[in-house]
């Protein structure tokens, strides 16, 4: 973990929190923590953007589909296709989901920003999310109606988790002029 008091992470409150109008009662549990907003608007992601945001990165690909692999498994069922193949069915469908209508694209920086956001919102599917996470809260979405309907997990949000791959989403949702630098006034008891 850095000492930086400017680590960022990318969120994305997804279709799904716009539509089920829940964009301030999320925004609002990130500002709670002291972690602070330096860049947000709401945007339409074209597929090209969804493509670039969800990568065609064959790590990551492999991570998610041995993720659905695995949750195949625990209710005894088959897996369908290798993690790879997988991985890139989930792609499609989340480059789908996330195009579906608006999101809200937001910034939120300070200090070990990204596991603070990672553990607000808590594991990828609902249904492993403890009550107080925004995954746990906000949702009883399942891989079982995941799978059933052919679409991705609907989870609310989307949030970097690694400053490395912070750093790369950044880049494709935000303009350099558009990530603010400010001092905000609890900073000074925060980080005294
Ligand atoms: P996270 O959003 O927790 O970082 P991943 O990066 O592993 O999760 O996956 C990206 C997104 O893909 C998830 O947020 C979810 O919407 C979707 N997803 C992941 N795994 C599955 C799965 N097995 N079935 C359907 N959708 C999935
Ligand atoms: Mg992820």
């Amino acid at each position: 973990m850095s000492n930086s008091l400017s680590e960022k992470s990318l969120v994305l409150l997804k279709p799904d929190t716009v539509q089920r109008g829940l964009v301030g009662e999320i925004i609002t549990r990130f500002e709670q923590t002291g972690l602070k907003i330096v860049a947000m608007k709401m945007a339409y992601a074209s597929k090209e953007l969804a493509g670039k945001h969800y990568a065609e990165d064959e790590k990551w690909l492999l991570s998610v589909g041995e993720k659905a692999s695995k949750a195949a498994m625990s209710r005894g069922e088959k897996p369908a296709g290798t993690p790879l193949e997988i991985g890139k069915r989930i792609r499609t469908q989340l480059m789908d989901y996330i195009s579906m209508s608006p999101v809200v694209a937001i910034v939120i920086e300070g200090h070990n920003a990204v596991l603070t956001v990672r553990k607000l919102i808590g594991p990828t599917s609902p249904e492993n999310a403890q009550p107080g996470t925004i995954r746990g809260d906000f949702s009883h979405e399942t891989y079982v109606m995941a799978d059933s309907r052919g679409r991705p997990i609907q989870n609310l949000i989307h949030a970097s988790e690694s400053t490395a791959e912070a750093e790369r989403e950044i880049k494709i949702w935000f303009r350099k002029d558009e990530i603010h630098s400010y001092i905000r006034v609890d900073e000074g008891l925060i980080y005294r």
